[in-house]
């Protein structure tokens, strides 16, 4: 339902959580967050229910979440029911994965998982997502290598989807994809943000980038680059300055 993301000097964790403040407006049935730190280590807590939820989980989990790199969601439960596993970001391997959309090709995705051995921690549609680039990332065609493994699964999805990814062997790195739904990107110095909506980085800067279809940016602190997903395909942006008062 609503998504954000952070690279940059900051402790991810704050600005995720100000960034899912600003989109509660949208509705949602759950919380969570991932982030990575400069020791490869993967950070996730997630919650059925309001934000209070997740933010009293992670005061209680005793860990500080350091690290500058992160990504963060509210759920509108499509695929399994409202709960705390169900709640996204989805992990799998080195791969967290934050989605708003449907994969509509899930089940026959999920099913070749299965069968090559991999065990599904959740219900959703989106877990299929962590599994793929989990899968390309440590022994597929492109392994060893995060963007082109994010590459190859963004062109293997059917559906509507912004998908944001981190890897945790890649700390300040994050990819995002597109198709169907928005994704936009905030310019800050020395610093990028990652949003459904311009809400969630609104506090923090006003230069953004629209995101096109069928197009996945590759969002590090000094900036970002975009690239088409699909063969043959165009890698579409445009840069605008927010109007709002
Ligand atoms: N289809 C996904 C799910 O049910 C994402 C829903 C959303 O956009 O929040 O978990």
């Amino acid at each position: 339902c609503g998504i954000v993301g952070y690279v940059g000097g900051r402790p991810a964790k704050d600005v995720l959580i100000g960034g899912l403040r600003r989109l509660e407006y949208r509705g949602y049935d759950s919380a969570g967050i991932a982030v990575v730190d400069d020791q490869n280590r993967l950070h996730v807590e997630k919650k059925e229910g309001k934000l209070a939820n997740l933010e009293g989980a992670l005061a209680e989990s005793g860990d500080d979440f350091a690290g500058g790199t992160g990504i963060g969601h509210t759920r509108w439960a499509t695929h399994g029911r409202p709960s705390d596993r169900n709640s996204h970001p989805h992990v799998a391997g080195r791969i967290a994965v934050v989605h708003n959309g449907i994969i509509e090709n899930f089940a026959s995705l999920r099913a070749e998982l299965e069968s090559d051995g991999r065990d599904f921690n959740s219900d959703t549609d989106t877990e299929v997502v962590a599994q793929l680039i989990d899968r390309e990332v440590t022994g597929g065609a492109t392994a060893g290598d995060f963007v082109a493994s994010c590459r190859a699964v963004l062109a293997r999805l059917e559906g509507a989807f912004t998908l944001v990814i981190a890897d945790a062997q890649a700390p300040g790195t994050i990819v995002a994809g597109r198709r169907n739904t928005p994704l936009v990107l905030g310019r800050g110095e020395g610093e990028m943000f990652i949003g459904s909506d311009v809400a969630a980085f609104i506090d923090y800067t006003k230069e953004a980038v629209e995101v096109g279809q069928d197009t996945f940016a590759v969002i590090t602190a000094g900036g970002y680059e975009v690239f088409p997903f699909l063969e043959g395909g165009a890698a579409e942006s445009r840069e605008f300055t927010i109007d709002w008062d």
